[in-house]
This record gives C-alpha cells, structure tokens and sequence, in this order.
C-alpha cells in the first residue's frame, strides 16, 4: 500500500463526509493506493456513526474509536500503530489542511529521500492573536531549541516514511514536537513544504488556553528525555557539582577570612549574622539535592525497558548461517 491517512478527530461529524471524498478524489486521481484510519478521540457527537457509514461504504476507509477523550496524541500514536502504508501522513479531519498536498509529500518521502515532511502554514487562517502570533513565537523558540529549521512544528498535515511512525511513541501532548522526536531516533533528513490552509468550516478549535501552559512544558520534557533520558547524571552532576562548589568556597573563604581577622585582631561580625554564609549553605544544599538527583535519575534509567532498544537500520546478511542452512 502506498499511503495511509491518519485522521485523529474529536467531534467533527460534519467534515468527514467531505474530506473523505476530497481524499479518494485526489489519491484515486493519482493512481496511489491507499487507507484512511480515521481515529475517534472519544467523540460526543455523531462522529462515530458518520465514520461506520464511510467503513460500509469504502473499503478503503476504517475507523477506530477510544472510549473516552485522550488526546491527539493518543489518536495519532494509535493511527500510526494501525497504519500499513509506506508512506504514512496525518491531517487534521476539520478541512483546515487540504488533501491536495497528499501526493506532493507522497512524492518528496519517495523521491526525494526524505524521512519526513512537515507541512507549513505560511498563510495560516486562523485568530491573529489567540494562535497566529503566539505560534510564531513558539515555533522561534522551538527551532531554536532543538536546531530544527521548521517554521511549523505543530502542522497537522505531515507525512512520514513508514519506518519513523513505527518507532516514536507519541503520549501526552507530545504531537506538537513529532520531528524533535524524529530526529533523536535517528531520522534526520526533515523537510517542509508550504501548504494551502483554510479557516475552519465546521465545528470549532479543541484547543484553548491551556496549551500556552502545556507546549511549553513539553518542550522541555522533550528535549531533556531526548538529551538525558539515558545519562541523567551529565544533566544533575555538573549543575550539582557547580553550586556545591560556588557554596563550598565561598564558605571556606567566609570561615578563612574570620580566622584571619582574629588572629590581626581586626574587627569582624559573627559568621552567622554574614548573609552570604547563608547563601553558600543555601548552595551547597541545593547542589547536594541536585547530585542525589542525579543518582535516583541514573537507577531509574537503568530500569527503564527501552534502555537497550536501538534502531537498528541495517545489518549484512548472514552468510554463515545461510550456508550451513543449504
Ligand atoms: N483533536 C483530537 N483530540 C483532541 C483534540 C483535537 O483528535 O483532544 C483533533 C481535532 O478533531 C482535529 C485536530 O485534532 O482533527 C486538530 O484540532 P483543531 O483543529 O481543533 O486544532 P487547531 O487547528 O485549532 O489548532
Ligand atoms: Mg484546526
């Protein structure tokens, strides 16, 4: 199969007659085969219904559905797991992200060589201020965080070669940095391509206020899983190891200096009524609690299942094995 459309939608009964013959009409048009998986994030509406009449009607179509409401990030992990195609693309079910692009991308992971493709809004139509300017400064602090050039981390219309969605988790709220992940299981050819948008025909947004608190603390999650999730100790120890210190000496020279000025019996104030003896004891504490972290961190990645799963891309053939075989 050449390419399966991952859809994750949470109420959006209305779109999904349409896109789905905006999908078949294109894809069909182009000669690609293909699979539509439909993911129901616990919808309250009639999604569900709508998705089984598509399922009846084209083979080409299915559906699964969660019981409750998990997140796109659910939807889309579960998608991919499902998926079948060499290529694998997401899109959004609200018609935002227009079908049109599919071969295009198709084309750039087949042709080109790319591991992924990454759509950019560039005429984004959505609110100025509630997403068109606070995303432009997240994607800033995105790329400049993790040194990917996209200007779109978080387009809902991308399409990966088969290998990348097989080997990502996604949870949490983690869709929004898929190429960040990308990139630390080894796949590093990311690409971008503008795409067309369009304002949202039905329904309305399913992501208000509480994602300029989350994609933030994603971020960091995700650059500190990638970087330290296995050596947590190069995080905590030199951090630890630098407070301790600064605290460390600057006690020493507090106590010194004290020594030194009785001795020349020059005026001197109590060590404990020095504000700075509290700063350093402050210091040490806090570096001390920053290497025990370390060591807790270290015992729990050495626990952790996936601490000696590697992707392993290619391997020479056997041929010991193979003549003794035959
Ligand atoms: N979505 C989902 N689960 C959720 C929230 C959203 O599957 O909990 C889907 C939603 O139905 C849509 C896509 O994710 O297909 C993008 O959501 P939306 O269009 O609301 O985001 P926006 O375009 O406003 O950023
Ligand atoms: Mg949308």
């Amino acid at each position: 199969m050449d390419i399966s459309i991952v859809i994750p939608l949470y109420n959006e009964e209305e779109s999904l007659p349409e896109l789905t013959d905006w999908i078949r009409r294109v894809l069909e048009k182009e000669g690609l085969s293909y699979e539509i998986i439909m993911v129901d994030d616990g919808s309250k509406d009639n999604s569900w219904n709508v998705i089984e009449q598509l399922a009846r009607k084209f083979p080409q179509a299915r559906g699964i559905k969660f019981q409750r409401n998990y997140g796109k990030s659910a939807a889309l992990n579960t998608g991919f797991q499902a998926s079948r195609g060499t290529v694998v693309a997401t899109m959004d079910a609200d018609l935002q992200d227009s079908p049109e692009e599919l071969p295009e991308l198709y084309r750039m992971i087949v042709e080109e060589g790319y591991d992924m493709v990454s759509g950019w809004k560039k005429k984004r139509k959505d609110p100025l201020f509630s997403k068109n300017i606070p995303s432009k400064f997240y994607n800033w602090t995105a790329r400049r965080m993790t040194g990917i050039r996209l200007h779109d981390f978080n387009c809902g219309l991308k399409a990966y070669r088969r290998d990348v969605v097989k080997s990502i988790e996604l949870y949490g709220e983690m869709h929004r940095y898929i190429p960040v992940l990308a990139k630390w299981a080894g796949f590093s050819k990311i690409g971008e391509k503008v795409v067309a948008h369009q304002e949202r025909k039905y329904g309305t947004t399913k992501f208000g206020m509480e994602r300029f608190i989350r994609g933030p603390l994603d971020l960091m999650s995700v650059i500190f899983i990638s970087r330290f999730s296995k050596r947590p100790m190069h995080f905590f120890g030199p951090l630890g190891t630098l407070i301790f210190a600064l605290g460390f000496f600057a006690a020493g020279y507090i106590g010194i200096n004290k020594l030194y000025r009785l001795k020349h019996h020059l005026p001197t104030i109590l060590v404990a009524d020095n504000p700075y003896f509290f700063i350093s004891l402050t210091c040490m504490i806090i570096g001390t609690l920053l290497f025990v972290t370390g060591f807790l961190a270290e015992l729990v990645s050495r626990n952790a299942p996936d601490r000696n799963q590697y992707l392993i891309e290619k391997r020479t053939e056997n041929r010991q094995g193979k003549s003794k075989s035959t």
